[in-house]
């Protein structure tokens, strides 16, 4: 098992009621407690702000 490439972003808290009671699905999702709700959060990439000088 390696975690170079992690598949799964951690999320401080649901995005749709803001519980913060969030626990691992299978795959990369999370199931948040107090709402419900199975989702998942897909890291994009890194938005890195150009230099120019
Ligand atoms: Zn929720």
């Amino acid at each position: 098992m390696t975690s170079s490439t992690p598949a799964r972003a951690t999320p401080f808290h649901c995005p749709y009621c803001g519980e913060e009671d969030l626990r691992p699905e299978d795959g990369a999702a999370w199931l948040c407690d107090a709402c419900r709700r199975v989702f998942t959060v897909e890291f994009v990439g890194l938005r890195i702000p150009e230099v120019s000088r």
